[in-house]
C-alpha cells in the first residue's frame, strides 16, 4: 500500500535552528547573550550523550553554555545553593538539571528550587500549573517539539480525537495539556489501561511515549492517522528504535515520525528556542524596570 509521509524532525530543526540564529544575533546587537546552564550529576552514560548534544547544538546557535559537573555523591544541599546561586544571575536565563539524579537527591526538590522564569524544562510545579490552565510560560521541550510538528504540517488539532500511550510528567501528561489546549478530545492511556489497543485505533493523532520498542504496530493503529513515536529504545543490534514498529504502521498511518530523525532533534531544538525566548525576556523585563 501507500507510505506514511515521514515528519522529517531534523529537517524542522534545521529551520528553528536557522531562526533562533538570527534571534540570537539581534540579542547580541542590544548586549545581551542567551546562556544556558547544564548541570549534571554523576557520570550516567545516556545523560553525558544528551548533555554533549544539547552543547553541541547550543553552540551552533550561538547561545552561551556553561556545564557544571558534580560527582555522583554530591549532597543535595549542594545542588541547591548552586541552583540558588544560578538564580540570583543575570546572565543566567536558563537553568537545567539533567535527570536522573543519584538516590540521595530528591529530584522534586531539586525541580522546585529552579526559578521558574530560568526552567526550560518545565518542569517547575508552577509552569505546569500554568499550562494546564491553558496560559503556558515554559512548555517541555518533547510536547513543544511534537506540536511543532503539526503547525508545520498543517494538521488539524481542533475536534480531533488524541490517543497518548504514556502518562510521565515529562511526555504523556504535558502532551495532553498542550493538545487539549489546541482543542483536541485527549486520551490518556497507561499501563493500567484496558483494552488499550480498542482505544488506539480509534485514535486520529496517536502519540506513543513508553520505552517500549515495536509496542504500537500497523494492526492498532487507524488507517490516516498521524502517529508519533517518541520513544528511543536501544535493541538487541544496538540499534536506536522508537515505540513504533516503523515498517507496520508505515502501511497504515498517513503521517509518522522516523526514529532516529523525527521527536529527539526537535527536543533539543525547543530547549534552544525556550533559552532564547527567556534570554528575549529578560530584556523586556529590563526596560520596563
Ligand atoms: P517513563 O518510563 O517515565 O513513562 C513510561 C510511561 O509508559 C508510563 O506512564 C507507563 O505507565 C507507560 N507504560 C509502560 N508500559 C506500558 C504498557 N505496556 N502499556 C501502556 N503504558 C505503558 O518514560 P518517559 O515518558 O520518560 O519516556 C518514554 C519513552 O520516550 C522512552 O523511550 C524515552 O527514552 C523516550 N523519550 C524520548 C525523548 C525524545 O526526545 N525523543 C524525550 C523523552 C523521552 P504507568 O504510568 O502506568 O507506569
Amino acid at each position: 500500500g501507500e507510505m506514511a509521509v515521514k515528519l522529517d524532525g531534523k529537517k524542522l530543526a534545521t529551520k528553528v535552528k536557522q531562526d533562533l540564529e538570527q534571534k540570537v544575533s539581534n540579542l547580541k546587537q542590544k548586549g545581551i547573550t542567551p546562556k544556558l546552564v547544564v548541570i549534571l550529576v554523576g557520570s550516567d552514560e545516556a545523560s553525558q550523550v544528551y548533555v554533549r548534544n544539547k552543547h553541541r547544538v547550543a553552540q551552533q546557535i550561538g547561545i552561551e553554555t556553561q556545564d557544571i559537573r558534580l560527582p555522583e555523591n554530591t549532597a543535595e544541599i549542594e545542588l541547591l545553593q548552586l541552583i540558588s546561586k544560578l538564580n540570583a544571575d543575570d546572565t543566567v536565563h536558563g537553568i537545567l538539571v539533567q535527570l536522573p539524579l543519584p538516590k540521595q537527591i530528591d529530584a522534586e526538590q531539586i525541580t522546585d528550587a529552579i526559578a521558574p522564569a530560568k526552567d526550560v524544562d518545565g518542569f517547575h510545579p508552577q509552569n505546569v500549573g500554568h499550562l494546564f490552565m491553558n496560559d503556558p510560560r515554559s512548555l517541555p521541550c518533547t510536547p513543544a517539539g511534537i506540536l511543532r510538528f503539526f503547525q508545520e504540517y498543517h494538521l488539524p488539532l481542533a475536534g480531533k480525537h488524541a490517543v497518548i500511550v504514556g502518562r510521565s510528567n515529562i511526555v504523556g501528561r504535558p502532551m495532553a495539556a498542550l493538545l487539549l489546549n489546541h482543542d483536541a478530545t485527549v486520551t490518556i492511556t497507561h499501563s493500567k489501561t484496558k483494552n488499550l489497543r480498542q482505544l488506539t485505533r480509534q485514535a486520529d493523532i496517536l502519540i506513543v511515549a513508553i520505552g517500549k520498542a515495536d509496542f504500537i504496530t500497523g494492526a492498532d493503529v487507524k488507517p490516516g492517522a498521524v502517529v508519533i513515536d517518541v520513544g528511543m529504545n536501544r535493541n538487541a543490534a544496538g540499534k536506536l528504535v522508537g515505540d513504533v514498529a516503523q515498517s507496520s504502521v508505515d502501511q497504515v498511518a498517513g503521517f509518522l515520525t522516523p526514529v532516529p530523525g523525527g521527536v529527539g532533534p526537535m527536543t533539543i531544538a525547543m530547549l534552544m528556542e525556550q533559552t532564547v525566548k527567556f534570554a528575549e525576556r529578560s530584556v523586556n523585563c529590563g526596560r520596563k524596570n
